[in-house]
């Protein structure tokens, strides 16, 4: 088994975000997490949250976050979606790394909805 290597960089954009250097359309801050809107939306609702730990991937957060912050980001997840009406439905997406399609080096995950999301994704 090879290690992954989750070395965080400080200067990636969620990470400016956090520290307040550029602006954001929050939803939802709690005191490990937070959700804004995607700055180029792929559905009626497309908000990220993201932890404020310095993780890298959804699995660099899984394995090291302690479980405060995990507890923290799935409830605030669970609040963006009662707050934005995604009962109806709604797609939870984590793009990791190279291969993933991962463009933004701090774990993020997309909450898409607002219309039907279609199959998961596109076929071979
Ligand atoms: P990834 O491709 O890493 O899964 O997703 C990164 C997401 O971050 C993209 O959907 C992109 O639109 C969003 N994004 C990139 N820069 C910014 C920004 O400065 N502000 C906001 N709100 N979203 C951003």
């Amino acid at each position: 088994m090879t290690q992954t290597d989750f070395s965080y960089d400080p200067t990636n954009i969620f990470a400016r975000i956090l520290r307040g250097e550029i602006p954001n359309k929050t939803v939802l801050e709690t005191a490990h997490s937070l959700a804004f809107h995607d700055i180029r939306p792929l559905a009626p609702v497309h908000v990220l949250v993201i932890p404020k730990g310095a993780y890298v991937s959804l699995d660099h957060f899984s394995a090291e976050a302690p479980a405060e912050e995990l507890v923290d980001f799935h409830r605030c997840v669970a609040q963006v979606v009662a707050m934005l009406d995604l009962g109806p439905g709604f797609r939870a997406i984590s793009n990791t790394r190279e291969a993933g399609g991962q463009e933004v080096p701090h774990y993020h995950l997309h909450i898409l909805g607002g219309r039907h999301m279609g199959r998961m994704i596109q076929p071979e």
